[in-house]
């Protein structure tokens, strides 16, 4: 630990404590506890590496139960893995604590816990220190070289598909920010309602299927606009979108059409997938769905020329009200 913790817990115990007894798995040949996990990727594989990290006010509130920051912070992380078709091998935790509070690492522990034990994602190291609070996450992941699901492969005629709906995480977000505002106890961490903010879950199980059928995906982290966005620049094509067939999630049914719109277009934190699929392959999606238990949506298709467009049913275009979220940008 870079600084100490105070006197009633030593680094060490709080590591053993919280954090270790979750590091066995496939292609895991020393966990945690030495200098360095050591990994054994199969081979012919490639490992997917990737990092996200958690702020608290940026990412999360300073009330909200440590166990949602835990899931919310590993589902974030893992859904990376899923948007490159890559399966789990461990991850990597970096705490940062302004104070040793054992109830709430108790609770996050368990947050994370859960998650990662129902989708066998081993628990490898990590560190701690002391400072204002963050969690980042460090994610391993390998897939058969070659077979990653990069967001540059995508080709003009191609469908544009998405997992799942659309703008639940927004309204979580939305009815919570209510509830602070109005006041009112308690927190709607554990309510319905906002269970796609607070615990999304990585599409894992799709992004491996997706692998071998399609060579670009992308996770919707930042608002469907933005995302579809990065794989046109990166795939140099552009995109149309159907407004009518844009999955909404049911939460958003007793909006105004108009701001249930810019909830799906623009609301971040749903973790669903974005791929381009061939249209040739169009009548493998249903099959696939059913099999996944997840609805998969056509949503438009890729175009040669540059940019999103958004479409009516009258095939006019439909305004957007604002890209994703970005940090260093408008917001
Ligand atoms: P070092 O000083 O060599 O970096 P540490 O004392 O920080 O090692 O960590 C000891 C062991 O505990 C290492 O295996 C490290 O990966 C693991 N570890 C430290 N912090 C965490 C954490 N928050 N979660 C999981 N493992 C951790
Ligand atoms: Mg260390």
């Amino acid at each position: 630990m870079s600084g100490t913790t105070d006197g009633t817990l030593s680094e060490f115990e709080l590591i053993r404590r919280y954090f270790s007894g979750r590091d066995r798995g496939l292609g895991i040949a020393l966990g945690l506890g030495d200098d360095c996990a050591l990994l054994a990727p199969r081979p012919g594989h490639h490992v997917a590496v990737s990092v996200d990290t958690m702020v608290l006010d940026t990412h999360f509130f300073a009330d909200q139960p440590a166990a949602a920051v835990g899931h919310k912070a590993l589902a974030a992380a893992l859904s990376d893995l899923a948007a490159m078709g890559a399966e789990p091998m461990g991850v990597l935790l970096a705490v940062t604590l302004p104070e040793v509070d054992e109830d709430w690492l108790r609770e996050f522990a368990e947050g994370m816990g859960e998650l990662a034990d129902r989708l066998r994602v081993p628990l490898i190291g990590g560190d701690t220190t002391r400072g204002p609070l963050a969690i980042s996450v460090t994610v391993l992941g390998q897939a058969p070289s070659g077979s990653a699901l990069r967001r540059s492969a995508a080709r003009p005629g191609d469908l544009v598909v998405v997992s799942g709906a659309l703008g639940g995480a927004f309204a979580g977000l939305q009815a919570e920010l209510e509830r602070r505002e109005a006041g009112r106890e308690p927190p709607l961490t554990e309510d319905p309602v906002c269970q796609r903010f607070f615990r999304p879950e990585p599409r894992l199980a799709l992004g491996k299927v997706l692998r071998g059928r399609t060579r670009t995906a992308i996770d919707v982290s930042d608002g469907l606009l933005a995302d579809l966005a990065h794989v046109c620049e990166a795939s140099d094509c552009g995109a149309v979108l159907q407004a009518d067939a844009l999955p909404h999630d049911p939460l958003l049914a007793e909006w105004t059409p108009g701001a249930a719109l810019a909830a799906v277009l623009s609301g971040g934190d749903d973790y669903e997938l974005l791929f381009a699929w061939s249209a040739r392959q169009r009548d493998e999606l249903r099959p696939l769905a059913s099999a996944l238990q997840l609805p998969l949506t056509v949503i438009g298709e890729f175009t040669a020329g540059s940019g999103v467009q958004v479409l009516d049913a009258g095939g006019s275009p439909v305004l957007p009200a604002e890209r994703g979220f970005d940090h260093f940008g408008r917001g």
